[in-house]
Order: structure tokens, then C-alpha cells, then sequence
């Protein structure tokens, strides 16, 4: 039941390293501090809610930008620990920490800011921007603040001659025997699902695909049920096509006063989005100089972080020329057995070769 499922997802936050490992990722949580800390001026005097608080970090960070109220809430028992550290940091009159799925919480009062860390990897897993998206239809004030306020999803083509010699020529000869007879079932074990690791930019074979661009004020859990983009790219080297790489940054909703140097940037994760105003968002992956907006990137080319990238390998490597082209679509969509799983459904072509790979990312 859904019930059960969720009972499970809970349980694995109940534990220290989960919150360590988070907490140890200096990219995100430094991204988080600073945002908040960026938005004090907003923030000041406000009623804030912290959508799965987990330890209470981000909760704190709210209280230290001078927050009214802060409804820290989270499902799994680490709320018990979160309790503890908000008294402990004599911060309980500004902080309550809320103890329960926040579907099911009863506060009769509306929010002016909604602070959260609810990506998974590939963004989309776990599926918990779904909850968050509840708490801002039921609690969040119009012209209320979302941190982050933007999310983007993306891809590219990669090689990698190093995991495909490790996990699968390797068997061509073990000990000076031919054991081919192994590569189906090597490259099932290797390949079948998504592995999370951190590849190297240089490895990238084309400009990033944008599969999904996500306004955190305006986005529907409709929306998310299925995530779906065609792409075409042209392989910027000669080499074999190993695979895709999924990755995914996050801003912190800052508007541009002045026009950057977005024209000379070379970040893969470089982008601009209109906010709901209309006003252009700046989603470069560099860093907050004071009218800059903060971003979180994912990316090959930033700091590695606990998501590190999300890459699907195929199980026939496809060699591409310089400039070949290699399109298809993507698709990731809630699994039907449970939600918290995703299903992707990848259709990729470059030259005469044309193929599908389907995985669940369990
Ligand atoms: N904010 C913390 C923890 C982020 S991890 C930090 O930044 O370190 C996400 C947390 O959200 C987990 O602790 C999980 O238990 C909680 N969570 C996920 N979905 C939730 C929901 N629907 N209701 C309450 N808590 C939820």
C-alpha cells in the first residue's frame, strides 16, 4: 500500500548518515545558507515553513535571518532530534518542529515563505516536490517567496571508455580465457539501472538538453507525473557514445537588476527564465555576487555534490564523429507499483543505429 511505501521512505530519513552525508554536501548547503541568507531582508518578521526539516538546518538558518515563525515539519523520527537541536540553540520560541507528513498537518495560518530540499537524483526521484507543491497551494501567501524558486532538468550524450573496459571488455579475456560468454550478463548488472557517479566534464559529448523547466510557484503535481523531451545534438568529438548523463540546478529566485555577463559565460548549466512577473531570472551557475541570483548546480563541471549525475549506460556503445548528430526523447514518468519510483523510457539514434533503452529507478 501507499501507506507502506511511504512508511519505508521515512525510515531511511530516520537515520544519522542520511542527514550527514546532506549536511557534509558544503555545495548544497552552503547554497541553502546563503539563499536564505540572501533573502533576509524578505524574510525578516515572517512566518516561514520548512518542508521536510530533517535536523532542522535550513529551519535554523530561517531563525538566524530573523524569521517570526518557522514550521519546521518532518514524517520521519529525525523530527525528534530536530526538536532537540532547535531547544538546544534556545531557538524554540521561534521554531516549532512538527512531527508528521505535511498532507496531514492542520495550521490555520498562511506562510509568506516556503524553504525545502526536496530533490532527488535526476531532480524528479523520490518524487517529493509533490509535497511541497501541496504546502504551497494550502499555506503560501500570494506573492509569497519559494526557496528554490526555479529548477532545471537536464541531459547529454557521454562517453566513457574507462567504465566500459572496467565493467564489460574486461571479460573478453580473463586470464588469457575468452569469457564473452559473460558480456550479456555483465552488462545487465552494470547497466540495467541508472547509476549515480560523478562523470568528468571533458566526457560530455554535446551542449546539455533541457528536458524540464520548473517554476516552484506555478508547477502542478500533474505536471510531474510524466516529464517527456525529444532532443537532437550534434557530438562536439569523435568517440563512442556510452550513454547519457542526467543532472539539474536549482535557483534561489533572485531578479537580475543588471544584465550580467551572461553572454561570456560557458557553463553548461547556463540559462535564462522568466519568472511570473516576467522579469528574467538568472540561472548561471555562479555564485552570488550581491545582484546575482544563487544557484545550485548538478553539473559535470561544478562542484561534485551528493547527487553527483544520474547516467543511464547503453548496453551498445554507438561510435560518433565530430558534429554527428545523435537524437531522441526521453521520458520519466511516476512508477504505476509506487510513485517514489521513476520509470525512464530513453529512444536514442545517431547514424544508422537506432535503439531503446527502458529502466526503473527503484
Ligand atoms: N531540510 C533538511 C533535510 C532534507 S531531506 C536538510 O536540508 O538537511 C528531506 C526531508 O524531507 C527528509 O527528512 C524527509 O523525511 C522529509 N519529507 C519528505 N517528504 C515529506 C512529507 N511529505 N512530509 C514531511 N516530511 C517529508
Amino acid at each position: 500500500s501507499f501507506l507502506e511505501q511511504d512508511r519505508a521512505y521515512f525510515q531511511a530519513y530516520s537515520h544519522v548518515g542520511i542527514h550527514e552525508e546532506m549536511i557534509k554536501d558544503r555545495a548544497r548547503t552552503d547554497a541553502y545558507r546563503d539563499a536564505i541568507m540572501f533573502h533576509a531582508d524578505f524574510i525578516r518578521d515572517k512566518v516561514v515553513m520548512d518542508v521536510g526539516c530533517g535536523t532542522g538546518i535550513l529551519s535554523i538558518f530561517c531563525a538566524f535571518a530573523g524569521a517570526r515563525k518557522v514550521y519546521a515539519v518532518d514524517a520521519s523520527d529525525i523530527a525528534v532530534q530536530a526538536k532537540e537541536v532547535v531547544k538546544a540553540n534556545r531557538l524554540s520560541d521561534v521554531i516549532t518542529v512538527l512531527h508528521g507528513r505535511v498532507e496531514d498537518l492542520n495550521i490555520n495560518e498562511k506562510v509568506d515563505v516556503i524553504v525545502s530540499e526536496w530533490m532527488g537524483y535526476m531532480l524528479l526521484y523520490e518524487s517529493m516536490l509533490g509535497s511541497v507543491i501541496y504546502a504551497r497551494d494550502r499555506w503560501l501567501k500570494t506573492g509569497g517567496l519559494m526557496l528554490p524558486s526555479f529548477a532545471t532538468l537536464y541531459m547529454a550524450p557521454v562517453t566513457n571508455a574507462e567504465k566500459y573496459s572496467e565493467c564489460i571488455d574486461f571479460w573478453r579475456s580473463v586470464y588469457g580465457i575468452d569469457m564473452s560468454a559473460m558480456l550479456p550478463l555483465a552488462k545487465q548488472h552494470s547497466f540495467e539501472e541508472p547509476c549515480i557517479e560523478n562523470i568528468a566534464a571533458e566526457s560530455v559529448l554535446s551542449w546539455p538538453i533541457v528536458i524540464k523547466q520548473i517554476n516552484c510557484k506555478t508547477i502542478t503535481i500533474a505536471e510531474l507525473e510524466s516529464v517527456k523531451a525529444d532532443f537532437s545534438v550534434s557530438s562536439i568529438m569523435t568517440a563512442p557514445l556510452h550513454g547519457f548523463a542526467l543532472w539539474f540546478d536549482v535557483s534561489f529566485g533572485t531578479r537580475v537588476t543588471q544584465q550580467t555577463d551572461l553572454q561570456s559565460e560557458t557553463s553548461l548549466g547556463r540559462s535564462l527564465a522568466v519568472d511570473h512577473d516576467g522579469v528574467e531570472i538568472c540561472r548561471s551557475k555562479k555564485r552570488a555576487k550581491p545582484s546575482d541570483c544563487i544557484v545550485l548546480s548538478t553539473a559535470p563541471d561544478s562542484t561534485p555534490t551528493h547527487w553527483a549525475q544520474t547516467l543511464l549506460y547503453v548496453y551498445d556503445p554507438i561510435e560518433v564523429k565530430q558534429d554527428q548528430e545523435i537524437s531522441g526523447s526521453i521520458e520519466l514518468s511516476q512508477s504505476k507499483e509506487n510513485p517514489r519510483f521513476m520509470n525512464i523510457f530513453l529512444k536514442y539514434r545517431s547514424g544508422t543505429r537506432e535503439c531503446v533503452k527502458e529502466s526503473v529507478m527503484r
